[in-house]
């Protein structure tokens, strides 16, 4: 991926080396949420489909007013940068992602700033206004409002505090232990997340945490995957534009598509206990995974990513 000298978000929260004690203040907690995670196979969620579709569908038909989102993404030339990253900046941890200048940072603040550019334009594009989620990068653990968390729980959505949790040693895992290297495996994680916050701006998440509760957990981890594809779709929109924009180099669709093979449930299972539990499937098989960030990816149409009304 083309992407030095671009604009770097300012939404980074960078807590690694604070071991987690860093966010210090308590939420309400209750009901709040649950994070929504990338893939380490667990901790799914459920909703039943109609209201969702409803919701959806909603969405994407305000979306049919024939705006171009392209014209409003196409302004982007990636302009200043944001080195400082904020307030809340705390020390880097030596030694794991400190490389010189901190690249991990750098890249990391780069693809959010570019789904940013993304997202606002889309948004735009059907009369609404994207707010912008923060990212936290952690090492260790770290406490969101959806509660506490550590490196082993892989990246994770919480739709309470509206923040993307990223413990980049997690890149080093989806590398060594995944199989799935290259930065824009690394890119299509983060858009992922992301893609989650855009779920919950349009209401998909709220609702299904509401409706999970009264699901058995097979039925949640069914509504789940639903989810997480629309999420691997929405990432797959963004790439569209990335695309369009000139970012993406030789072999980056084939690192996300790769990446999304590693991390679908049968083949992380495989890998992991040696069988396959489809039951407990709740991101989406390699194939499905694959299929719709294609899907987002080839269209760039966020009504090519209806997983709730199509067999997914
Ligand atoms: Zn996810």
């Amino acid at each position: 991926m083309r992407w030095r000298g671009r604009r770097e978000s300012d939404n980074i929260q960078d807590m690694r080396g604070s071991g987690g004690g860093g966010m210090g203040r308590g939420f309400p907690g209750g009901m709040g949420g649950r994070q929504i995670r990338f893939p380490t196979g667990r901790g799914g969620g459920g909703i039943s489909m109609s209201t969702i579709i409803i919701l959806v569908v909603l969405f994407f038909a305000l979306k049919a007013c024939g705006i171009d989102p392209l014209q409003i993404l196409a302004g982007d030339p990636g302009g200043s940068s944001v080195p400082g990253g904020g307030g809340q900046v705390t020390q880097t941890e030596p030694g794991t992602n400190a490389g010189p200048s901190d690249e991990m940072k750098q890249f990391v603040g780069v693809v959010l700033a570019e789904t940013e550019d993304v997202w606002n334009g889309i948004f735009q594009a059907e009369g609404a206004q994207y707010s912008e989620p923060q990212l936290v990068m952690f090492s260790g653990q770290v406490q969101s409002a959806c509660g506490f968390a550590s490196s082993a729980s892989g990246p994770f959505y919480c739709p309470s505090d509206r923040k993307v949790y990223l413990d980049t040693t997690f890149f080093e895992q989806l590398d060594r232990q995944f199989g799935a290297s290259g930065d824009f495996a690394q890119a299509y994680v983060i858009a992922h997340e992301v893609g989650h916050h855009v779920q919950n701006l349009i209401g998909v998440l709220p609702k299904f945490n509401q409706m999970r509760q009264q699901m058995s957990e097979v039925e949640a981890n069914q509504m789940s995957m639903r989810v997480e594809l629309q999420a691997d779709c929405f990432a797959g929109v963004w790439g569209h534009y990335t695309e369009q924009k000139g970012l993406l180099e030789q072999g980056d669709v084939e690192e996300a598509l790769n990446a999304a093979q590693q991390i679908g449930d049968d083949t992380l299972q495989k890998k992991m206990q040696g069988y396959v539990v489809p039951e407990s499937f709740n991101h989406g098989t390699s194939a499905q995974r694959q299929k719709w960030f294609a899907k987002g990816l080839q269209s760039g149409k966020l009504s090519d990513c209806d997983t709730f009304n199509n067999p997914i």
